[in-house]
């Protein structure tokens, strides 16, 4: 039976940086996806200046303009009335997962991860330690990184269930034709297309992704939905239409258990308000694999979780500072003091951008916002609102 030091299930962003870092650190390393690289994973493909970072910090990978185009225009709307636009904002940068995610796969192969791509998992043994693919091949690990997304069978075989039914979101996404979009091109964002959610255009040469995506508890039409936002676009009916769940505020505050730790979607590591998933699966599998290398260099892998855990604090900080902030952009009763607010505030809507750059932080942009709120406001956000949105354990 193999042996490897690590072995990594799911090989998107955020298995991918873990293979990545912890061949950097000398492991031993099986990276196991079930599909065949590039395989195709539904998403805007939206990379912030905060996932650029962490790109160029894990896989050196600079933005180049063969994989990303860059575009610094937004124009948002609520409910079809325009909220305003915003040009020369730091940059967001658009790309289509299928180039993408074979790129950091590719990068994580050529670093030293033996490839089992192409291969279902069929049973994990955590007491024992070992992972039985399809066709029978028994893998044994010191420790386990559970990087296979949002229907991860690794945070199952811990807590019973991938992901907490009541919190996790739903997106619905099409390729809509193609604008020939230039640098000018505006990146759309609609508030409130879907219920606790939004809609996007996102114009890239090959085709504008269009999707709308909500907590899925309060979105029982969101097919429906979507096809009133494509008539409100103008463009995209009738084109084939993929859904898929994002953990979209529900994290998990433990990630992993003693030598299994979980990175990226399987961790719930979303931005509750953004969607954002691609720079926390980054960044988490590279803490997860700094962590799995420390523990193993100490002959301890069952202490992995004890240093990962608080390693993945700053993340969870801000998912939480994201959580709070929700109802304020969200919940109905607030809906039309934001819009006012968004609209009328030149300032607000660029520490929206700065945001995403990763130029300023939730917590920042929760105190910020909370200076604005009407007191009732207020208050209701900070009982009723958010309350039932907190975190899992
Ligand atoms: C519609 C939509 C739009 C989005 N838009 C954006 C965006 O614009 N920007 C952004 O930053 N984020 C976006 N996200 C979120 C982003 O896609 C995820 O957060 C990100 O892909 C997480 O990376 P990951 O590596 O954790 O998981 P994934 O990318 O999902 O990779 C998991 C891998 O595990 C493999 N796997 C799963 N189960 C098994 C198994 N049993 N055995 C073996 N392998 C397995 C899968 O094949 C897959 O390759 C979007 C999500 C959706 C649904």
């Amino acid at each position: 039976m193999p042996h490897y030091d690590l072995v990594i299930l799911g090989a998107g962003p955020a298995g991918a940086s873990a293979a990545v870092t912890a061949r950097k650190n000398g492991l031993s390393v099986a990276l196991v996806d079930k599909a065949r690289f590039p395989r195709a994973k539904l998403c805007g493909g939206l990379v912030t200046g905060r996932c650029a970072g962490h790109l160029k910090e894990v896989f050196d990978l600079d933005i180049d303009p063969q994989l990303f185009e860059t575009r610094r225009n937004f124009e948002f709307y609520m409910d079809g009335q325009p909220l305003g636009r915003l040009d020369g904002v730091p940059p967001a940068h658009l790309t289509m997962r299928w180039n993408f995610d074979q790129l950091l796969f590719s990068r994580a192969i050529a670093a030293g991860a033996v490839d089992y791509s192409g291969q279902r998992v069929e049973t994990l043994d955590l007491s024992a330690n070992r992972v039985t693919l399809h066709a029978g091949e028994v893998l044994d690990y010191g420790c386990l990184i559970g990087a296979d997304g949002v229907q991860s069978i690794t945070a199952r075989a811990i807590f019973g269930e991938p992901f907490d039914k009541t919190r996790v979101g739903f997106a619905l996404e099409i390729e809509g034709p193609t604008v020939e979009p230039d640098t000018q091109t505006r990146i759309r964002i609609d508030f409130a297309a879907a219920d606790w959610g939004y809609g996007w255009s996102f114009p890239k040469r090959a085709s504008t992704t269009i999707g709308l995506g909500g907590l899925h508890a309060r979105n029982p039409e969101m097919k429906a939905r979507l096809a009133a936002y494509l008539d409100r676009l103008g463009t995209g009916q009738g084109l084939k239409v993929k859904g898929h769940f994002l953990p979209f505020g529900g994290y998990r505050s433990v990630p992993g258990r003693g030598n299994v730790l979980l990175a990226g979607d399987a961790a719930g590591f979303v931005d509750p308000i953004t969607g954002e998933g691609i720079g926390h699966a980054i960044q988490s599998g590279r803490l997860a694999a700094e962590a799995a290398a420390e523990a193993l260099a100490a002959g301890r892998p069952e202490r992995a979780l004890r240093l990962y855990r608080p390693a993945t604090r700053p993340i969870r900080t801000g998912l939480r500072a994201a959580i709070l902030l929700r109802p304020v952009i969200f919940a109905r009763p607030l809906k039309p003091f934001f819009a006012a607010t968004f609209r009328n505030s030149r300032s607000l809507k660029r520490e929206y951008m700065h945001l995403l750059s990763g130029e300023t932080e939730y917590p920042r942009l929760l105190l910020r916002t909370a200076a604005r709120l009407p007191r009732a406001g207020l208050r209701w956000a900070l009982r009723g609102g958010s309350r039932k949105h907190s975190v899992s354990g």
